[in-house]
């Protein structure tokens, strides 16, 4: 209870941390977690004198290798409500590649019903809600995807190769709006969104951990006696991935994607902790992302993040970034 009460003290701010389980074929190495509680994590560290450190995060949950799609879900429905009920939420998922981001958000390669992530978990059941509602209200549903790569905003819904080479990308009131009425329609735009990413995949060698992908959701739901119009969206974000690259190593295309990515990661972070701290000024300017969210960023707006980190120990330089960032945040 009291704990909700501090919840509610922090704003509309939710963080999650959640630990990839090791892989199988992989051999089985010495991993960085110590203990995982309900709402914290204690991360072993090496210490230079011999002895091991622990440094231990707190988050509103944290969620251990084990946890199933379903579990993790359940933690994020209360959100896909309010979104039904008018509010702007946003769910991104951040970390290192490989980290399991893209595991949560839309789920393994092999998709099961079991396996499926949040996006489709999420769609499912606004579709579902919106149906209890049908006396009440009458609601709308349609979806936008977008792409966001070296601060370009691409339309990963558009049919013609026109409006995707502008130079600086599109507008967002531009990209393609498809209405929805079922999960099926929802996972076919999946698709053909994954797709679209892929295309330029091939040529960039495995753009989507370098770029941000968001699945966005409008509703507009119409009171069927007073008329009155009501609307709210969410934002579903697939971060790209935030390992640091070493500038000494990496130059030209490279080295410019990895400012992008760096620039605008941490514009995020910068307008989410001014946004928990209550300043009077949010730094939305400084990066596409956070342009393209402003609306959904602060005020009644609602914003989940969940942060993924590897278990194994030669992440560890990456599992404390990516800790520490999100504990600023938090
Ligand atoms: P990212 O999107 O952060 O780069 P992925 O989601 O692609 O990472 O995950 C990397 C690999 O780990 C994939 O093969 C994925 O299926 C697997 N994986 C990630 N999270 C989990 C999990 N919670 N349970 C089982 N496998 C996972
Ligand atoms: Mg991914």
């Amino acid at each position: 209870k009291l704990y909700n009460q501090v919840q509610d003290l922090k704003g509309n701010i939710r963080v999650y941390c959640r630990v990839r389980p090791f892989l199988t074929g992989q051999p089985n190495r010495f991993g960085t977690v110590d203990r995982i509680d309900e709402g914290s994590i204690s991360i072993i560290t090496p210490s230079k004198y011999g002895k091991e450190g622990r440094k231990s995060f707190s988050f509103n949950k944290v969620f251990g290798p084990l946890a199933t799609q379903g579990e993790v879900f359940a933690d994020t429905q209360p959100l896909i409500r309010s979104v039904l009920d008018g509010y702007n939420v946003c769910i991104f998922a951040y970390g290192q590649t490989g980290s399991g981001k893209t595991y949560t958000m839309t789920g393994p390669k092999d998709l099961t019903e079991e396996s499926l992530g949040v996006n489709y978990r999420a769609l499912s059941d606004l579709f579902l809600l919106s149906d209890q509602r049908k006396e009440v209200i009458c609601y709308d549903i349609s979806v936008q995807m977008l792409e966001i790569y070296n601060e370009q905003v691409r339309d990963l819904l558009a049919t013609d190769d026109i409006r995707n080479s502008s130079q600086n990308g599109i507008n967002v009131p531009d990209a393609s709006l498809v209405s929805v009425s079922s999960p099926s329609d929802v996972l076919n735009l999946m698709n053909i969104g994954q797709r679209n990413r892929a295309v330029s995949a091939t040529a960039m060698n495995d753009r989507s951990s370098r770029s941000h992908s968001c699945l966005t959701v409008h509703v507009q739901g119409r009171d069927l006696t007073s008329g009155a119009v009501l609307r709210g969206s969410m934002h579903l974000v697939d971060l790209a991935g935030s390992e640091r690259v070493d500038k000494s190593e990496v130059t030209g295309d490279r080295l410019k994607e990895a400012q992008h990515i760096n620039k605008s990661l941490s514009a995020l972070g910068d307008v989410i902790a001014s946004l928990a701290q209550k300043n009077s000024h949010v730094p939305y300017r400084n990066s596409k992302l956070t342009q393209l969210l402003q609306d959904s960023l602060g005020g009644q707006a609602k914003t989940l993040m969940f942060v993924h980190i590897s278990p194994e120990a030669d992440a560890l330089g990456e599992t404390i970034s990516t800790l520490k960032f999100a504990e600023r945040v938090a």
